[in-house]
């Protein structure tokens, strides 16, 4: 039996779970309209969705961000910092079960903040930032456009490590984040957004993403 190093009460590593079993959760992925399984979201009505909130048509070329696929299948990684249970891709969550594992053994502690994302959660994110008076532009510089996002992906964290405030770009000055640096990409886990990336993203300490091993 493998141990997911993640804390909380999953912390055994207890077998598959099918997208369809994590829909109780609300964590999942599809609506009615979003593509097949391992299809890109569907576009157009990623389109809708987009100007629904006003993101501007060309997004997508601006940004060079691609539109990411949907997982076939998601497992659960116990609970984040927050208590809240995440999923990600078999591969990804192997991987950063022993990414932690071995950060561990070197008296490092990963946390996860975020991990797989549906596009209505992704939706509903930035309908919050919305209402709290930010505009699109604001909101898009830190977090992707829904169907955009690599949270869609079930391949991409968002992680932290105690002491340091979730997702804030302080995150860089940690044990944890120099760890990373060093060790990340043995386990398949690449930084997507450096520091003046191309896709006009902010600088993201914490976000790794699993490219395979
Ligand atoms: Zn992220």
């Amino acid at each position: 039996m493998r141990r997911l190093p993640f804390g909380g009460r999953t912390a055994e590593w207890s077998g598959r779970r099918t997208v369809e079993a994590n829909a109780r959760t609300g964590t999942v992925p599809r609506n009615g309209q979003a593509g097949g399984s391992g299809d890109s979201v569907n576009e157009s009505s990623i389109q809708a969705i987009h100007r629904e909130l006003g993101v501007p048509e060309d997004y997508g070329r601006r940004t060079g961000l691609p539109l990411q696929a949907i997982p076939d299948e998601l497992v659960s990684i116990g609970d984040d910092v927050s208590g809240r249970e995440r999923f990600l891709t078999p591969d990804a969550a192997s991987a950063l079960a022993e990414m932690i594992a071995n950060a561990a053994v070197d008296g490092v502690v990963l946390q996860v903040v975020s991990a797989f994302r549906s596009v209505e959660y992704q939706v509903r994110l930035i309908k919050r930032k919305l209402a709290e008076g930010q505009t699109i532009d604001e909101i898009t510089r830190v977090l992707a456009a829904p169907g955009f996002s690599e949270h869609h992906s079930g391949c991409a964290v968002d992680l932290t490590t105690p002491g340091a405030q979730p997702v804030e770009q302080e995150f860089e000055g940690t044990d944890a984040f120099a760890w990373l640096r060093a060790h990340a990409g043995r386990f398949g886990f690449v930084l997507s957004y450096p520091r003046d990336n191309p896709y006009g993203v902010i600088y993201e300490p914490w976000h790794w993403r699993y490219r395979g091993g």
